[in-house]
This record gives structure tokens, C-alpha cells and sequence, in this order.
């Protein structure tokens, strides 16, 4: 069945033509009623499913207008709408003639059903029977009731905007209130309280920040944070700050530098907002660092007991071998007092095999007098089997020889930072919605994989990058809660489709990307593509809800041209991108070529860009001739790009690009600005010639500019050229985007004195009659009748046609592309009055047309 969405919400539109598709129905799509109609005028459909309220036209009118057509009554026609209604509009729906009156919610499967219904109750009628037309009695009545109910809603819509507002305003002045107080606060603070942006730099100080780094707010404000950190210390830790994430504070130490060189310590607790901005409070612990460090040099263990209870002190006498432990050490490990014996294997054997030897090294170094003391951080075995993370610290005390006789330490107990710093490390690494790797991850398991490559030899990698199609309309219309369900699911149907060894990473909203190693074949990849595909096009249960959503993928093997990590996942982005230019779940493999036109593409268009400021676009010129008069009439300007390295350049090389960069407008002005000025130049110095006209060509996206005339009669004014002698071309494709837009620039350029030629003409698809209802000059008859007009060719009769119609419109013709004297003899006896070809010149620069084209006396059509 051909059905047609009729609905204002692109949203709306997108799921019903997903639950329409989704059973083999082909589904079209219009945004308001008029569209809807033109459609329905145009093209064959047997449904058509309309809300009510939508601009332009709304959804009763077009069932007026429907049942009214005598093509169209026999549509069903069914309502689908949520917009305030009630039983009042589905009464007057039905008495519009719709079939039904669908209220939302209803679930896909209710929906179909009831359409299911409907079509099937008219089935074996062959023909659906005509609804009868209303009652012409009822039709004031009808009317009556329309009005109201159109009312009735836009007041809804109305209240619905007004509470909205208002909600708005309550909120915006609440958080007003609050972020004043919370100001104050921060202006007080003796601590430096801060935000950072996601990237780290500065967007807010309070004054105790300034005092502390000595810098002035100004000169803090959108400097990098990472540029307060002394750099050999961010190489150490780096990205603590950034990854504050998880909603929950992060306390670490940093150090910091102030304005004057001087390093200030700081103990920072950070907490990611909810925009992912960081806020940072940073105290100065350069007090507490000295104490610290005036206890590290004591040699008194009690000294080190003041340093808080929470540590567990230790004696180990080295003469003797005994090693004291205190009660809290061996609690810190889950034993009661008397249970840990004095040997210094009870502490050094249930050090975690992994650290046991570094923990020996450094030791030893201390005792033999390498370094000034003892700090370590290793894993030491619990009693109940677990491994904690201690940090221990101790000095040796030494004889008067220098040798160490003794030792003493602390034991802190940091496997709540250890374990913070790991999930740290992780989240820097992974996705927060999937859990997945995340780029960074891949990029790391990619460079992997290529250095196998190249040391073993081993078999080819692939990665294929997925990414949802249209997932943004999953996110607009059902949300961001139910979009995120959808990523989980998508995450969790890949990865059952990989094997052990297989990385999945998601790479950016809705994109993912697979790495697979060990290929026996290419075929491999593309089997995995075809199973993921096909897992991903299941429909997604959400609630009660079904989401379906299909996924494209670019697929790149390493057998290809890329050498480093990020030109893989570049290259298999492009891919993704072409395969999405082909439609839904396609697939598309990456190719060096397609590399290479990319890069070709994107050369082109700098070079464009730079071209424009350098102003290397030249006009050529190509004359007219009259075939009457044996005369010139005038010139046709035409554009070419002197390349810096290739020369000169046509059209057909950069105009598309140009346009599509959206460089055109400007390269065609700058065109007419030159074509106007040298005209008026010859007019002024060759008299003989008052009557030669110049020609212009005007992109489509030129004629659709606003300002358009205006920019032609400045033109026109700064060259000094009479209107008349202006000749604009455009296509009949121009003509006819926007025919009401068309008419008036039309008619205002025709009011201004310029001429209007229809380029190409005969390649379009407007009827001539149609062309009757715009100011037009004259027709240039396209190139490809000329070239092929022999007498007994069948292009003659179409010249013949459009010449015959031309002259009775009263419009000119001009053959385009002659390049023969045959070809011209023949379009004479054909009655064509003009002819530009090359026959009798090139387009040349101005130069040479002044030289040989300007000067020449006759063309050599002496009838
Ligand atoms: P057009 O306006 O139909 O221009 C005629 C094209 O046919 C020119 O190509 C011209 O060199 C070529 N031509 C003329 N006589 C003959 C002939 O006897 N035989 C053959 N085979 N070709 C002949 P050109 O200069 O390469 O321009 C191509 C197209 O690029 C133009 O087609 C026009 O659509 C566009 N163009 C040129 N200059 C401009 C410009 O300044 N602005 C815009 N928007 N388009 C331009
Ligand atoms: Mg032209
Ligand atoms: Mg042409």
C-alpha cells in the first residue's frame, strides 16, 4: 500500500514512516496539508494519515479538499493526533469524510491493526466505494463547527505557550536568587574556588584564587589550567582534573605555579557539574607540607606517631633483626595484637609477589644511603586473602660510622586512592553510557595491531565504523533517555555478534567502531558487517515501545594505504560517510581513490577560497553573431580560473565545487562586475558598435539571492552601462525552483531595461507554452540539437518545433555550439536569427577579442 504522512512534526512523520515501512508499505511524506495535496495530485497513493493542527493547511481542510476531488475521494483517510482533542473532533472529522479517527498514544501494533481493519473491510469491493459528498444542506454547519474547533485548539496551544513561558520565567528567577548567594560565598572563600571548562581552561576565579597565584582574575580567565601546572607534574599525573566526572568529588594534591615562578602546593577536591564543566575548591597546604616535611626529618617514631592514628608504625631493629609492629600495622591487615609475630618476613612476605622486589630495591638503596628516605607504594596481603594498597614511609637511623642501625616508618592505608586513581584511569579510557573503549582506547589497540602487523606479519585488521542512521530523530522525538537506551542496546548487539579479542569502541554519539584482527579473508569483515546489520535492523523494545533504527557502516582493511592509527579511523569515517550518502544500512568500503578524491576535493576548495582573495578568475568572451545582419551582436561572458599552477582553467573544472562550497555567488559577481566595466569601456572607444549587448550567466543560486537586483542596478550604475545592453542567461532548472519568485525578479529585471535569455534551452523540462507566462527574450537552443542538426537527422524538427513556437511567443532564438558551416547553413534556413559557436571564435580573453573579434568587419554570411 502507498501511504501518505501527512504531520508538521518531522519527528511525528519520521516513526509513522517507520512503523509503515516496517511492514513493506511505501510511505511518502508532507509537512503540511497543501504539500499533501500536491502529492497526492501528483503521484498515485491509497492512504493518506494527517494530524489536525499544522500551518499552511490544516488536516480537515485537506479532507474537504480530498473527498471534494472526484481523483482523490476514494482515498481512506484516516486521522492520527494527539493535539487537545476531543469527541467533538473526532465528530467532525467524520463527518469530513475521514475513515477513522486514530487518537495517540497507540502503539504501532494497534495502529496497523486498525488501518489493517479498514482496508479490509472495503477489500473485495475491488474499486473502493466513493464516500458520498456531504450534505451540502449541513455545510454552513460543518463550517460552524470547523471554526470552533480550530479555536478551540490554537487557545490550547495558546495556554499550553503561555504556561511554558511562565514556568520559564519562575525558574530563570529562582536560579537567579540562588546564584547570588552562592556568589557570595565564593567571593568570601578563603580557599580558591574555580570552573574549568571540559578542555581545562579557566572560565572562573573567586579573589582567593587571584591572592594565591598571584594573578589578577583577568589574566586567569581563559587561560589553560593545565598551564598552572609545573610540567614535569602533569606528565606524572595528567589528567585528574579532566576526569573529576562521576558526579562525586575527587580530593588529590597538585602543585602549582604562580604568576612569580614560585610553586605553591594545593590540596584540590574537583566535581564535575552537570554541563561538564569542573568546579575545583584548591586550599594552600604549603603549611601542612612544611610540618610534613619537618616530620619526615625526624628521626623519632614518635614524632611520626603524631602524624595520626590511622597509621601503623613499625621499628625494625637491624642489629638485631627483630622488627616492632604496632597494633594499629597489624589491624590495618585484620590481626589482633598478639597474632603477627617479629620477624621482618611477617611484613616484607606478604608484600604482593608483583612489588616485592621493588620494595626490596628501594630499601636496601635507602639503607646503603642512595636516597634520603624511604617511600614506597605496594600491595600487602589482609588476612582474609585481599591485597591493600599501603603507602609506607621510613628513615634509617645510623651509627656515627654512617652505618644504619635502625629503621623506622609509618604504614598508611591508600587503596581508596589507589582504586579512585584506577576508575579514574579507566574513565579516561572508556565511554560512560556503554562502558565501552572509548577513541583514545581504540586508537591504543589500533597502533597495537598494526605493530603485530609489522613485527609478526600477522593477518590483516579491518575496522568498521557504525554509525545509526537518523539516530538525532530517535533523540528528538522519544528523548534523550530513551536515545541512551538505544546506544546500550546497539553496544550490547555488536559486541554478541564479535569474537574473543574483538575491540568495540564508541567513538562519538551515535558511531561505533569495531576492530577485528586475524582475517583469513576480507570476506570476514563484511560477514561481520552483514550479521551486525542485521542484529541492529531488529526492532528495539523500550517500555511498550518499539524503536526501530538501521545502521551503515564503512569498513577499512589494513591491507590499505593508511599508516598511522588515526588515518585508519579517518579513512573508515569516510567510508561511513559514503555509505550514508547511499542511504540507510548500507555499507560501503573504503578505497585509496575515494581517499584521494576527498583529499583532491578538499584542495580544490582551498584553493577556491584563496583564489577568490587573489582574484585569479578571468572573463572570456564569446561573440554573437547576428546570421541577418552578418554582424556581431553582442558577447557572451564567460568565466575562467588562472590557476597559479595549471593555467587557465574552464567552467567544468571548479564550478561545482565552487557551488557546493558555496563560492559562486561571489566568483559570478566579481564576473558581472568585470563583464559590465569592459563593456563599457569598448562602447566608449569603439562608437561603431552602440548596439553590442554582454551577456551574463546566473547560477541558480545567484537568481535566488534577495538582493539580486539590487546588486545589478549598483552594478549597472558603476559601470555607466544602459541597462539595455545587459543580457542575463539563465536555465529553464533556474526557471522553474520557485515560478513565483521567478515572475517577479523577472519582471522587475525586464522593468529595469535587462534582457533575459533562457540558456540550454531544450535540455530542461519546461513546456514552451509554460515559458509564455515570463518575460523571455530569447531561447539559446542547447548545444546537443545543433551539434547533431544534419538534414536528416531527427534533431531538425525539434529546432523546427521550437523555432516555429519561439517566433509565434514572440522570442528570439539562438543556436548555441555551431561549429560547422553546415550546421550553420542549416539552422539559417531554419530561421534561428542568432548563432555563437565556435565556427566563428573560441571564447578568448579580452585581449584577442578586442584584437580579432571587436575589429572584424564581416562574418562571412553574405546570404
Ligand atoms: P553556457 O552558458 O551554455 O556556455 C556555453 C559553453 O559552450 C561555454 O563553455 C563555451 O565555451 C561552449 N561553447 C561555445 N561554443 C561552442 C562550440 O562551438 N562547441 C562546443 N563544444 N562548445 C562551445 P564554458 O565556457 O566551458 O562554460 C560552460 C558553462 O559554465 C556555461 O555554459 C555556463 O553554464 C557556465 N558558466 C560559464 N561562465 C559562468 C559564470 O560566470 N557564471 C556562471 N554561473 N556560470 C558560468
Ligand atoms: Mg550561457
Ligand atoms: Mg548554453
Amino acid at each position: 500500500m502507498r501511504v501518505l504522512v501527512v504531520d508538521d512534526q518531522e519527528a511525528n512523520r519520521y516513526l509513522l514512516r517507520a512503523i509503515f515501512e516496517a511492514r513493506g508499505d511505501a510511505v511518502g511524506e508532507a509537512a503540511n496539508g497543501r504539500e499533501a495535496l500536491e502529492l497526492l495530485r501528483a503521484e498515485p497513493f491509497e492512504m493518506v494519515v494527517a494530524d489536525i493542527l499544522m500551518p499552511v493547511m490544516d488536516g480537515y481542510q485537506l479532507c474537504r479538499e480530498v473527498r471534494a476531488d472526484a481523483q482523490l475521494r476514494r482515498l481512506f483517510f484516516v486521522f492520527y493526533t494527539a493535539t487537545y482533542v476531543d469527541q467533538k473532533d473526532e465528530a467532525l472529522a467524520l463527518r469530513l469524510g475521514a475513515d477513522r479517527f486514530f487518537r495517540k498514544p497507540m502503539s504501532p501494533k494497534e495502529l496497523l491493526c486498525a488501518i489493517d481493519d479498514l482496508v479490509g473491510g472495503h477489500a473485495g469491493e475491488g474499486n473502493r466505494a466513493v464516500p458520498e459528498e456531504s450534505q451540502a444542506d449541513s455545510e454552513t454547519e460543518i463550517l460552524k463547527l470547523y471554526n470552533e474547533r480550530l479555536i478551540q485548539k490554537l487557545g490550547h496551544k495558546v495556554e499550553e505557550l503561555e504556561r511554558e513561558m511562565l514556568q520559564r520565567l519562575l525558574a530563570e528567577e529562582a536560579l537567579r536568587t540562588s546564584e547570588e548567594r552562592y556568589r557570595s560565598l565564593v567571593e568570601q572563600a578563603a580557599d580558591a574556588i574555580y570552573i574549568v571548562s571540559p578542555d581545562a581552561s579557566i572560565l572562573d576565579v573567586n579573589p582567593s584564587a587571584c591572592t594565591i597565584l598571584g594573578y589578577s582574575a583577568d589574566e586567569l580567565v581563559g587561560r589553560s589550567f593545565l598551564d598552572l601546572v609545573p610540567p614535569g607534574d602533569l606528565a606524572a599525573t595528567p589528567l585528574q582534573v579532566r576526569e573529576a566526572a562521576k558526579g562525586k568529588a575527587i580530593v588529590f594534591e597538585r602543585n602549582l605555579t604562580r604568576r612569580d615562578g614560585t610553586v605553591v602546593p594545593v590540596e584540590i577536591s574537583a566535581k564535575a557539574l552537570d554541563d561538564g564543566r569542573i568546579q575545583g575548591i584548591a586550599r594552600d597546604v604549603t603549611e601542612r607540607k612544611r610540618a610534613e616535611a619537618a616530620l619526615r626529618e625526624s628521626e623519632e617514631r614518635y614524632a611520626l606517631a603524631a602524624k595520626g592514628a590511622n597509621d601503623g608504625l613499625w621499628d625494625w631493629n637491624l642489629r638485631s633483626g627483630e622488627l616492632y609492629l604496632s597494633p594499629r600495622w597489624k589491624s590495618m591487615l585484620g590481626y589482633e595484637d598478639g597474632e603477627v609475630g617479629t620477624e621482618s618476613e611477617e611484613w616484607l612476605g606478604r608484600v604482593h609477589p608483583d612489588d616485592a622486589e621493588a620494595v626490596r630495591g628501594d630499601l636496601k638503596a635507602h639503607l646503603d644511603g642512595a636516597t634520603p628516605f624511604f617511600e614506597h607504594e605496594h600491595r600487602v596481603r589482609h588476612r582474609d586473602g585481599s591485597y591493600r594498597w599501603m603507602l609506607t614511609r621510613g628513615l634509617a637511623v645510623r651509627d656515627e660510622t654512617g652505618a644504619s642501625v635502625r629503621m623506622v616508618g609509618s604504614q598508611t592505608d591508600v587503596t581508596n586512592r589507589k582504586l579512585a586513581e584506577e576508575q579514574l584511569l579507566h574513565d579516561a579510557f572508556h565511554d560512560q553510557l556503554t562502558g565501552l573503549p572509548n577513541r583514545a582506547l581504540l586508537l591504543d589497540r589500533l597502533s597495537q595491531a598494526g605493530e603485530r602487523i609489522k613485527r609478526a606479519g600477522s593477518l590483516p585488521f579491518a575496522l568498521l565504523h557504525t554509525g545509526l542512521d537518523r539516530f538525532h530523530v530517535v533523540n528528538e522525538s522519544l528523548g534523550h533517555s530513551v536515545g541512551d537506551k538505544v546506544l546500550e542496546t546497539t553496544a550490547q548487539r555488536i559486541e554478541g555478534c564479535l569474537r574473543p579479542g574483538d575491540t568495540l569502541a564508541r567513538v562519538g554519539g551515535d558511531e561505533f567502531v569495531v576492530l577485528t584482527e586475524d582475517l583469513k579473508d576480507v570476506s570476514d569483515a563484511t560477514r561481520l558487517v552483514e550479521r551486525i546489520t542485521r542484529e541492529l535492523s531488529q526492532p528495539i523494545l523500550i517500555g511498550d515501545q518499539e524503536v526501530f533504527v538501521t545502521a551503515s557502516t564503512g569498513i577499512v582493511t589494513s591491507n590499505g594505504v593508511a599508516e598511522r592509527p588515526d588515518d585508519y579511523l579517518r579513512d573508515a569515517h569516510v567510508a561511513l560517510g559514503r555509505a550514508r550518502t547511499k542511504g540507510r544500512g548500507s555499507v560501503e568500503t573504503f578505497q585509496a581513490e575515494l581517499h584521494e578524491r576527498v583529499m583532491s576535493r578538499l584542495r580544490l576548495e582551498t584553493a577556491l577560497r584563496h583564489a577568490l582573495e587573489r582574484d585569479e578568475f578571468e572573463v572570456y568572451y564569446q561573440p554573437v553573431i547576428d546570421l541577418e545582419g552578418d554582424r556581431l551582436l553582442g558577447l557572451e561572458a564567460l568565466v575562467r580560473w588562472r590557476h597559479p599552477e595549471r593555467g587557465i582553467l574552464p567552467p567544468v573544472e571548479f564550478l561545482s565545487v565552487a557551488e557546493e562550497a558555496g563560492f559562486l555567488v561571489a566568483i559570478d559577481r566579481s564576473v558581472i562586475g568585470k563583464a559590465c566595466r569592459q563593456l563599457r569601456s569598448w562602447l566608449d572607444r569603439y562608437p561603431a558598435l552602440g548596439h553590442l549587448t554582454m551577456s551574463v550567466n546566473l547560477s541558480s543560486r545567484q537568481f535566488s539571492e534577495p538582493d539580486l537586483v539590487r546588486f545589478l542596478e549598483t552594478e549597472l550604475q558603476k559601470s555607466g552601462l544602459d541597462p539595455r545592453h545587459l543580457h542575463v542567461e539563465v536555465t529553464e532548472g533556474t526557471l522553474m525552483e520557485s515560478i513565483s519568485r521567478t515572475r517577479a525578479v523577472l519582471t522587475e529585471l525586464r522593468s529595469m531595461g535587462v534582457r533575459l535569455l533562457i540558456d540550454d534551452f531544450g535540455t530542461g523540462y519546461s513546456s514552451l507554452s509554460y515559458l509564455q507566462n515570463f518575460p523571455i527574450d530569447t531561447l539559446k537552443i542547447d548545444r546537443s540539437f545543433v551539434g547533431q542538426i544534419t538534414s536528416a537527422s531527427s534533431q531538425a524538427p525539434i529546432v523546427q518545433t521550437i523555432v516555429a513556437l519561439a517566433e509565434n511567443m514572440g522570442m528570439r532564438v539562438l543556436a548555441e555550439g555551431v561549429e560547422t558551416a553546415v550546421q550553420c547553413t542549416r539552422i539559417r534556413s531554419l530561421r534561428c536569427q542568432s548563432a555563437q559557436g565556435y565556427l566563428f571564435s573560441r571564447p578568448i580573453d579580452a585581449l584577442q577579442t578586442e584584437a580579432v573579434v571587436l575589429t572584424r568587419p564581416s562574418w562571412g554570411l553574405a546570404s
